[in-house]
């Protein structure tokens, strides 16, 4: 399962999606993302703890996890 964060998730009217396999790839992709889109060069450093907070892990699709 991986790890998202979504632009609007943080306050930011934008669709993307950062997903990755830790916490750290998702917030890299944040970032590179809202350099490239934002303009933010650097993210401040309380957007960067409300993303951080708002990672959370993508609900699986298919709902077969019966044991
Ligand atoms: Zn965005």
């Amino acid at each position: 399962m991986s790890k998202i964060v979504r632009c609007r998730e943080v306050g930011v009217d934008c669709d993307f999606e950062a997903r990755g396999e830790t916490e750290q790839e998702v917030l890299q992709k944040c970032a590179e993302h809202a350099k490239s889109a934002h303009g933010m060069d650097q993210i401040p450093t309380e957007l960067a703890a409300q993303g951080r907070a708002a990672i959370h892990e993508e609900a699986p699709q298919t709902a077969a996890s019966t044991t």
